[in-house]
């Protein structure tokens, strides 16, 4: 079947997914639900997912798109954590999505606030991380092992370190995507490619073990989706669907730096947090110039907004304790933008079974809580597939089925490449390369029929992939190809510069 999600696919599907009785329903399209809606259909079972927004409209866009090897779950001595860590880091690598995610480096600065017995520690935990990508299988030609550098070439990687004093830096490499949103749509399109039917814009009322009460947000229609198992993948919202599954978000801000904030900066930044063993804030340079600084970890209290806010305290943190590796502070007027996200930590697991993984994780701060995931199978039979992080969604995905359809056959999405996983021609621009794989043909093809479309939106960015998002990637307004389809909308105002094409992608031919 074809991988194209579209308005047009959306309707004529939403209209079979009224009458149809099928294997599983699948309850949000994050990297967790995408992932289960192509771990099913893959397997040959036949599956309607629904989002009540877009694909990767909850926390799956909001991550600091790290694909990490879970070393620092090594440290607080989560081995179990660390190795799925760097199994699912391999198969992204290697097998599902070479295109989308890639070896990234990143400096530890070696100033006066690392000792060098903590520096000593920290690359025998680099070393350690090594070894674990080296059982999973991962050659080091995709994933270098960790170096110590002189001040110099620390400097000649990230020249808007503060020099005085620095003694060198730990260099370690971590895989990256290149946008977490963009691995939702691809997850999406290949499940869809095996049959199943992606609705957006679609949200559940209500669950039980034989489907579920379904609104279409786009005509206010309310109908139900019968489905002989159900698996409630909302993330941070799934305890309103599912009363016994308890979470405790956590709330995790990135800044938005203007390009050049820090100079010509070549790799990630790993710097220490004041006052905090072994916690650091990340730097991470964006292929599109643009540098994000992250990341804080505070417990949010009350209800679960759909897009969180990050606070002008959060801003402040960031800034300040950034500016602390720096040689010139950084000012409010270095943010372009910033974003919030929420982790959906697991509190306690009620009443409900455990078929996977889980833990009680009591009253302590989040920072602590553990970062495995859970299955919990309600009374009611629904299946809850909950906390872990974007690295481990296909494991997730995997045990959610395994619960969900106990009978079905073994998962096939180890090796199953990913929409764009194909070889790319040589001659592909690394822009398109990274964004779009082996599709990325298609989109220069685009160009060259209408070549208006290479008209330049934002940030290299073209019409042509607007219009492609309409016909292929299910963007059905301005605001699924600005803020998810591409990241434009991380800054207010280039979000409203590209708004008018934007508007001319939707009503393209
Ligand atoms: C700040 C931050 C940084 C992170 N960084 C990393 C990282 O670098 N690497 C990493 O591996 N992990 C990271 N994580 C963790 C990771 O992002 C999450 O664990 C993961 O994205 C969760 O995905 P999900 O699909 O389970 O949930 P979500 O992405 O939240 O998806 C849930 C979906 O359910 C939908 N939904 C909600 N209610 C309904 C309803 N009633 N009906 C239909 N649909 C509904 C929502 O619209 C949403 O699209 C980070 C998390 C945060 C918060």
């Amino acid at each position: 079947m074809n991988s194209s999600l579209n308005a047009a696919r959306r309707r004529w599907e939403l209209d079979e997914a009224r009458t149809d009785v099928v294997d599983v329903l699948v309850v949000g399209l994050g990297a967790t639900g995408a992932g289960a809606a192509l771990d099913a259909a893959s397997r040959g079972l036949s599956v309607a997912a629904v989002d009540a927004h877009d694909l990767a409209f909850g926390t799956s866009r909001w991550s600091s798109k790290l694909i990490h090897g879970g070393l620092r779950y090594l440290a607080s001595g989560q081995v179990g954590v660390a190795w799925e860590s760097a199994v699912e880091r391999d198969a992204l690598l290697r097998f599902t999505a070479p295109h989308l995610v890639a070896a990234h480096p990143y400096l530890l600065p070696l100033t006066p606030a690392v000792p060098r017995a903590q520096a000593a520690t920290l690359m025998a935990g680099y070393r350690l991380g090594d070894a674990l990508r080296a059982a999973a299988g991962t050659p080091r030609r995709l994933l270098p092992g960790p170096s110590r550098l002189a001040a110099g070439r620390a400097l000649a990687l990230a020249p808007s370190l503060r020099a005085d004093g620095l003694r060198g830096a730990l260099l370690s490499w971590d895989g990256r995507v290149v946008d977490d949103a963009r691995l939702v749509v691809a997850l999406a399109r290949t499940a869809a490619a095996h049959g199943a039917r992606i609705l957006t814009r679609c949200r559940a009322l209500a669950l039980a073990g034989d489907g579920a009460r379904v609104r279409d947000e786009l005509t206010g229609d309310e109908f139900d989706i019968r489905a002989r198992a159900v698996i409630n993948a909302t993330g941070v919202w799934a305890g309103e669907l599912t009363p016994s599954v308890a979470l405790r978000p956590s709330r995790g801000t990135h800044l938005v730096l203007r390009p050049g904030a820090l100079g010509a900066l070549r790799a990630g930044l790993h710097v220490p947090i004041p006052g905090e063993r072994a916690r650091f804030a990340l730097v991470l340079p964006q292929a599109d110039g643009r540098v994000y600084a992250g990341l804080t970890d505070e417990p949010l209290d009350g209800p679960v907004p759909d897009v969180p806010e990050a606070p002008e305290s959060d801003v402040a943190f960031l800034l300040e304790v950034v500016g602390t590796a720096l040689d010139r502070p950084l000012s409010r007027a270095d943010v372009a933008g910033a974003f919030a996200g929420l982790r959906p930590l697991i509190d306690t697991v009620d009443t409900a079974d455990t078929a996977g993984t889980a833990e009680t994780a009591g009253a302590g701060r989040t920072a602590d809580l553990s970062r495995r995931h859970a299955v919990l199978r309600s009374p009611d039979g629904v299946v809850t597939v909950v906390g872990g992080k974007l690295t481990t969604y296909r494991r997730m995905a995997e045990d959610a089925v395994d619960a969900a359809c106990p009978h079905a056959r073994a998962s096939r999405t180890a090796r199953l490449p990913l929409v764009g996983a194909g070889p790319v021609r040589p001659d592909t621009p690394g822009r398109l390369a990274r964004r779009y794989g082996s599709e990325a043909w298609a989109l220069r093809d685009l160009m060259r029929r209408d070549p208006a479309l290479a008209e330049p939106v934002a940030l290299g960015i073209t019409l042509a992939e607007l219009v492609w998002s309409v016909r292929h990637e299910g963007a059905l307004d301005a605001g699924d190809l600005l803020d998810r389809r591409t990241r434009i909308g991380l800054v207010p105002e280039d979000r409203a510069a590209a708004l008018p094409a934007a508007e001319a992608a939707l009503a393209y031919p």
